[in-house]
């Protein structure tokens, strides 16, 4: 029993792995119906031929048993003919099947041997070549599963040729022989068939895994040219495709989609105060909460570095946009709580919704500009864009593409406004402001067009304009004056940048007399490469003053860690500094601490005398505002110095 379980396993279970055995049962599951097919029709002819002459257990109860048994399996395997089997399950069936195939074989050779002592010599030739074809047709639809073919010719094959011979008759003998010769002959056939069969299964199956591979390493690439890598949802490309496909399918089907942007505001200040692995878990958070507070329908995906965009199908008004809008600021500005402390964020947010021919770069570029606008003007606070912004994006566009295509050398030019020193009541020094007249937009203010040329990358050239008119105006002024020349977070954030300040300066003069004015917002960008530009400034003879200072986020750690000569107060302290207290206790504490940390102090935007007497009141020396001289031209500028010594000479003689 061992040998023979032995033997079945060994014939069944293939070395070249379980495929085989599904492979197997697939072509048993075609060829074993017709099998039983033919075998229920070859037992009612031989039963038919013989229900005359034998008794009727063997030409209705046996024959009826065998063919319902080959009904039954028949159905069984029409049942399962469908089925995903798995190799295991494959496996059984196999061996179930050669289970039968023995059952079966042993069955229909013993029947067919008992009827042969009823026949005629007729008879008995047909059952002879019953038998003989029946096995020969068994053998050819059991063959891919080489164990059940083999088990089931020996065993027709041994008893079947044993009678025969023993019969004495010729004929008998030479169909033994034949069918010896035809099995042996299928046998040969069906070892090599059998070999073919498990290597085409074993490549077919090899193919198929290196196919699933190459699918794999697919989905793999798709995921990374898709997905950020940080924070794992869509990124800037799988944006780009997903608002092509929204914009058009929403502007087919008569409806509209909302870009919105959510942009961190000074995200580099994380960066820098709890270093990037925090950043990072930070972004990664920032995601987190907007992948849980958007809706099903809703794409999110991150740009770049703190940029974030959502795409709402269908989006309701702006009313409703607009508490969507703050809601996420809602959302983000909640405390967020790693490991290296707690961290607080705000993000600048800008809606635009799509209009009727729009194209994906329309609806992005005004998605764009309302961002832009809100960290400008509502930081931390969300705007969606409506027509007023139309208006101005038409004409900051105009802007845009003036200052990418006008000859900025000649239409860029310098105003100086006076720095009075009220103990030494002189003129000390002027801040060199550029003014820009184009021949199609006519005068543009600097308010706006500094800070678009930054955002287009244009500020260098124009810093690189006013610094050379500046130092070429230092020839024209008294040696006793200083020039201040404001410098932008791009200039001092880019070494090409200082290197062309530093070069241009070096040309020109020696020692110098430009100063440099900068704002926190500037150094907070990277404080290290700040430092390093204002070293290379310092090298030069210049001197740097803090502008603006009180707007931005101020902090005493710049104060202290950068080599500053001056701190310009913002005049929003200078406005109200005699109707608001507070304004006063500002103004007195800045002068007190200038004072302590060795630098000077300049207050911008004096324009009446009650300001400058209460700042006088207040310990103030130096100031800069319309009182002392609104910006103007060199030659206006020489003409009021002279009126001022004018005056002071006129003042000295009346006092001596
Ligand atoms: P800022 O550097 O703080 O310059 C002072 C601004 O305040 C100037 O405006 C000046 O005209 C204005 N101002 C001076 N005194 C008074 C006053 O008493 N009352 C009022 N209401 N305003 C006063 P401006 O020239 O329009 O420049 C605006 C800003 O544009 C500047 O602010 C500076 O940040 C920027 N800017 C101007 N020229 C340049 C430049 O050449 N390069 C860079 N990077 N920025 C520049
Ligand atoms: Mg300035
Ligand atoms: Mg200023």
């Amino acid at each position: 029993m061992f040998v023979f379980r032995h033997f079945l396993k060994n014939l069944s279970e293939p070395a070249t792995g379980p495929d085989l055995s599904v492979a197997q049962w697939r072509a048993l599951s075609r060829q074993v119906p017709l099998m039983y097919a033919m075998l229920v029709c070859n037992t009612l002819t031989v039963s038919w031929t013989h229900y005359d002459i034998a008794p009727p257990l063997y030409t209705i109860y046996v024959p009826g048993f065998l063919i319902l048994f080959c009904v039954v399996r028949t159905i069984v395997w029409w049942l399962n003919r469908h089925k995903q089997v798995c190799p295991g399950s494959a496996r059984r069936s196999v061996q179930i099947m050669i289970g039968m195939s023995v059952i079966l074989a042993t069955g229909f050779v013993a029947w067919g041997l008992s009827l042969f002592q009823y026949g005629s010599i007729e008879q008995q030739f047909q059952l002879a070549s019953f038998l003989a074809i029946t096995v020969i047709g068994c053998v050819l639809c059991l063959m891919h599963v080489r164990a059940a073919a083999i088990l089931v010719a020996v065993i027709v094959m041994m008893p079947y040729v044993t009678f025969l011979a023993s019969t004495g008759h010729i004929g008998f003998n030479a169909i033994a022989i034949n069918l010896v010769a035809v099995l042996a002959t299928l046998a040969f056939v069906l070892v090599g068939n059998h070999r073919d069969f498990s290597s085409l299964v074993a490549s077919r199956n090899a193919m198929a895994q290196r196919q699933l591979e190459t699918q794999r390493l697919l989905e793999e690439n798709h995921r990374l040219a898709n997905l950020d890598a940080l924070t794992g949802i869509p990124n800037r490309r799988h944006f780009d495709r997903q608002l092509r496909a929204s914009l058009k399918s929403a502007l087919e089907a008569g409806t509209s989609i909302a870009i919105v942007r959510v942009d961190i505001d000074s995200f580099k200040t994380v960066n820098q105060i709890f270093g990037q692995l925090t950043g990072d878990q930070v972004l990664v958070e920032i995601s987190r909460r907007l992948t849980a507070m958007k809706a099903d329908t809703t794409f999110l995906a991150r740009l770049d570095g703190d940029k974030f965009v959502l795409i709402m199908q269908d989006p309701a008004g702006n009313e409703e946009l607009q508490r969507q809008g703050e809601a996420i600021n809602g959302a983000l500005s909640e405390t967020l709580h790693m490991s290296l402390g707690a961290v607080r964020i705000t993000a600048s947010v800008g809606i635009a919704v799509s209009q009727e021919g729009d194209t994906p770069e329309k609806l992005f570029d005004r998605a764009d500009y309302v961002t832009w606008v809100a960290k400008r003007e509502a930081r931390g606070g969300c705007i969606v864009f409506s027509k007023h912004h139309a208006r101005e994006l038409l004409q900051v566009r105009r802007m845009e593409e003036q200052l990418h295509t006008a000859d900025l050398e000649k239409e860029i030019q310098v105003v100086v406004q006076p720095q009075y020193d009220i103990v030494l009541g002189r003129t000390i020094g002027v801040e060199v402001l550029a003014r820009w007249h184009n021949a199609v937009l006519g005068d543009v203010s600097p308010a706006e067009f500094i800070p678009m040329a930054e955002r287009i990358g244009k500020i260098s050239h124009i810093t690189q304009i006013v610094l050379k008119q500046a130092l070429q105006l230092s020839e024209v002024l008294p040696g006793s004056l200083r020039l201040s020349v404001n410098l932008s977070a791009n200039d001092i954030g880019s070494t090409t940048a200082i290197d062309q300040i530093v070069a241009l300066v070096r040309a020109h003069s020696s020692p110098t007399r430009v100063d440099f004015e900068i704002t926190e917002t500037a150094v907070m960008r990277d404080m290290g490469q700040a430092s390093q530009s204002l070293l290379a400034l310092l090298r030069l003879g210049s001197r740097i003053a803090l502008d603006d200072f009180g707007t931005g986020h101020s902090s005493l750690t710049h104060v202290q860690r950068l080599p500053l000569h001056q701190i310009k107060i913002d005049r929003s302290f200078v406005m109200d500094i005699n109707s608001d207290p507070a304004s006063r206790a500002i103004v007195k504490t800045m002068v007190e601490l200038c004072r302590n940390l060795g630098m000077n102090c300049v207050f911008e935007g004096v324009e009446t005398e009650t300001q400058l007497e209460a700042l006088a009141s207040l310990g103030a020396r130096v100031m800069q505002g319309y009182f002392f001289g609104r910006p103007m031209s060199a030659a206006a500028f020489l003409d009021h110095l002279a009126r001022e010594n004018a005056a002071r000479l006129f003042e000295n003689r009346v006092s001596a």
